[in-house]
């Protein structure tokens, strides 16, 4: 592992010796809770688990003193009994270093966790089409792709699961990339779809409150849905 770490370290000057090289790993491995220290400076990547391989990602992030990390994905590969420690060590990272993260996932319940301190951005087919403050956007989501998002995340109570309406969706099928709906992307599945707007108009993302935005044209109150017309 020394080798491994030795090129980032002295390629940005931030060790002067051998000495200070093994000091700064030992730093960086006891960071990211890959203790004891002795037990992991001289192993191979293949004698790592999924988990202590990605905590020595953030670790290798880390050589370089960042002051933002991009964590795409970070989580998803690894069994769900270390998912919440691994999560647990990067929010430490966060308050403890005062790193910046953007976080990228596709669980909703691991994005809630993560930044309910923060702000969360929904995408849909590559566009962000509701952004807020995550506590904002998880209790009082207005973009319905947020909304059926939002309602397949089961909850640790099976009756409250049970409890929770669905957002019946129009269609399962998701776009292909290369040949994008007109108008609102999101139109072929969304049960609040208006004709003549949401497949003509594509919608801007505005903000409907502080701190809140959203990309569709009921939200935002240019239209009315279908289903609350007169
Ligand atoms: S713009 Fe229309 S189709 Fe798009 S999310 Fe809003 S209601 Fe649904």
């Amino acid at each position: 592992m020394s080798e491994f770490w030795h090129s980032p370290l002295k390629r940005h000057g931030l060790v002067r010796s051998r000495h200070d090289l093994r000091q700064r790993i030992h730093e960086l491995l006891d960071t990211v809770d890959l203790s004891p220290v002795e037990d992991f400076y001289d192993k191979h990547p293949h004698q790592l688990s999924g988990g202590q391989r990605q905590r020595l990602s953030v670790a290798r992030a880390l050589t370089v003193n960042p002051s933002f990390i991009v964590a795409d994905e970070s989580v998803s590969m690894v069994d769900v009994s270390i998912r919440v420690s691994l999560l647990q060590m990067l929010g430490g990272l966060r308050d403890r270093l005062g790193v910046g993260f953007l976080f990228i996932t596709h669980d909703l319940a691991v994005a809630k966790y993560f930044a309910w301190r923060g702000r969360i951005a929904v995408m849909y087919v590559g566009q962000v089409v509701e952004t807020g403050l995550t506590p904002k956007v998880i209790n009082e989501p207005e973009h319905p792709y947020t909304r059926a998002l939002l309602s397949a995340v089961p909850e640790a109570d099976p009756l409250l699961t049970r409890e929770k309406q669905r957002l019946a969706l129009r269609s399962q099928d998701i776009p292909s990339l290369t040949a994008l709906p007109s108008g609102c992307t999101f139109h072929p599945r969304c049960p609040l779809f208006v004709e003549g707007q949401c497949d003509v108009v594509e919608p801007a993302l505005l903000p409907i409150g502080e701190n809140h935005s959203v990309a569709c044209h009921v939200a935002t109150g240019q239209v009315v849905a279908r289903e609350h017309a007169a």
